[in-house]
């Protein structure tokens, strides 16, 4: 037994090297012991969620083990990352063959979450230097990435309320 790699894509039977991020579905009955299913993308989670009929699912990034051994200690790899959340509609299909963006987690509105004018102030006042629009959209999708987090740290202690020590 030579294997190079730490398991197979549950949907695409890409390997999945050690050491490497890889996704896991979030309902239970696909993180069986012995088998549970484990995806190379975000793409391939999506892939399976048609077959599986999930009510309420989301795809949650672990990062494989860096070696034989210690895969052999823990099947769900050294701990969790990122969560992309993604309750799919009923009915509608997911699309399979599109990977989600980085920032596609959800339906949430995407509307600018930054005053452009208070930042371009701030940038100017400390550096003299214009402040590219860009930037603005730049600086929203990482608000809402903390935002993400904070609301899962936020859900894992039962509470309705995003707090500051959220983050
Ligand atoms: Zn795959
Ligand atoms: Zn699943």
């Amino acid at each position: 037994m030579s294997e190079g790699f730490w398991r197979r894509c549950s949907s695409c039977k890409k390997e999945i090297a050690f050491s490497v991020p890889y996704w896991i579905c979030s309902v239970s009955s696909c993180n069986r012991k012995g088998s549970s299913y484990v995806f190379c993308t975000v793409g391939c989670w999506d892939a399976h969620l048609p077959t599986m009929r999930h009510r309420e699912a989301w795809a949650e990034e672990q990062r494989a083990p860096a070696t034989a051994p210690a895969a052999a200690e823990s099947t769900q790899g050294a701990g969790k990352r990122t969560v992309i959340r993604r309750t799919p509609s009923p009915g509608a299909a997911p699309k399979p063959s599109t990977p989600a963006p980085p920032g596609g987690r959800n339906d949430a509105p995407r509307e600018m979450l930054i005053v452009a004018s208070k930042l371009k102030a701030y940038v100017r006042a400390r550096s003299g230097m214009n402040t590219s629009d860009g930037v603005m959209e730049e600086l929203s999708e990482r608000v809402r990435a903390l935002c993400d987090d904070a609301i899962d740290r936020a859900r894992e202690e039962g509470r309705k309320t995003v707090m500051d020590r959220d983050f």
